[in-house]
């Protein structure tokens, strides 16, 4: 059982729980992007059984009539392995989202995210982003890190494809002579990357941010260029800042749910990024 501070940041460790996590989520206005936790796989055996599991995941979002979609790391379908499993596990993901199975009253299938890890993984990321993204008609998405050097030119790369494509600060600590070290120049990237997309992205801007400012930075992008955006975020993570967010007219909100047996590290992570976290973890622990 996930304990209760744990619980804060994990919607459970079993699909129904994360689906139902989904249906509470929907009633308030915020859309679910789920995230089965698992990476850096050095075998097949767990890399094929996560893609299964995804495989089964988006056929039980549209059996359930949910708002939500799928968001997969490369390693735990099989990156680390070789790039042929990574593209062979995604490849069946892909197709079962969009399968008749996978697709909703709408007629659209199940949106596939893929998520960015770090450099060594750019390439393979993006190119499989481009394959399917024309092959689905848009229906995938990829992360593209402001830390990165190399990711404002990426972008004019991604502009000329269909599908979205989310900007986050980036996770991973990367070397010095192809990221920004600074966290202010980590922004300054961000805004600049954003500001790029609002004005050469068609199929919108997905900000994958907690921070105030570059919400904010994207509301007054959007009433210059009206490019439709959403804002994404972590399950326990400034919850109130996106119900607020989500009952707003112009943009749309979706809460990044992480689930599954593997969550201890991933909310030992959270626990530890910030003071309040960890003050409210030793609350929790003294009782008081
Ligand atoms: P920060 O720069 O960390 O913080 C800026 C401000 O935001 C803070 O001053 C505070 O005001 C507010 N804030 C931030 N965190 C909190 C908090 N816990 N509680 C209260 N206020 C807070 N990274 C990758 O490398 N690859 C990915 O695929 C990826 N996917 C992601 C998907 C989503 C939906 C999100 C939200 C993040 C993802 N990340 C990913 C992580 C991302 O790169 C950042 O590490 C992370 O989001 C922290 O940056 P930030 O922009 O949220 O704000």
């Amino acid at each position: 059982m996930i304990p209760p501070i744990a619980s804060n940041f994990v919607a459970g460790e079993t699909p129904e729980a994360a689906l139902a996590h989904v249906e509470g989520l929907n009633n308030r206005g915020v859309a679910g992007i789920l995230n089965l936790l698992g990476e850096h796989y050095e075998e097949r055996p767990p890399a094929d059984a996560d893609a299964n599991a995804y495989v089964d995941l988006v056929e039980a979002i549209a059996e359930r009539g949910v708002d939500a979609c799928v968001s997969v790391k490369s390693s735990q379908i099989g990156l680390d392995i070789a790039d042929d499993v990574f593209e062979e596990n995604l490849a069946r993901i892909v197709e079962a989202a969009n399968a008749p199975s996978a697709t909703g009253p709408d007629g659209t299938g199940t949106f596939v995210w893929i998520d960015m890890e770090d450099h060594e993984t750019t390439d393979v990321t993006l190119d499989a982003f481009e394959r399917h993204a024309v092959e689905t008609d848009g229906n995938v998405g990829v992360c593209v890190q402001a830390n990165l050097k190399r990711t404002r030119e990426d972008l004019e790369r991604l502009a000329d494809l269909p599908g979205k494509v989310r900007l986050v600060k980036g996770a991973y600590d990367e070397p010095a002579e192809i990221s920004y070290k600074k966290k202010a120049r980590v922004d300054e990237s961000y805004r600049d990357c954003l500001a790029y997309m609002f004005e050469a992205f068609d199929d919108g801007v997905a900000v994958g941010s907690h921070d105030p400012a570059m919400i904010d930075y994207a509301k007054q992008l959007y009433a210059d260029h009206g490019t439709p955006y959403e804002v994404q975020m972590l399950t326990g993570v400034r919850e109130s800042a996106q119900f607020e967010l989500a009952a707003e007219d112009d943009v749309k909100v979706y809460q990044y749910i992480p689930y599954g047996s593997k969550w201890f590290s991933y909310c030992y992570r959270r626990i530890r990024e910030r003071k309040s976290n960890a003050l409210f973890a030793l609350r929790a622990i003294v009782g008081n």
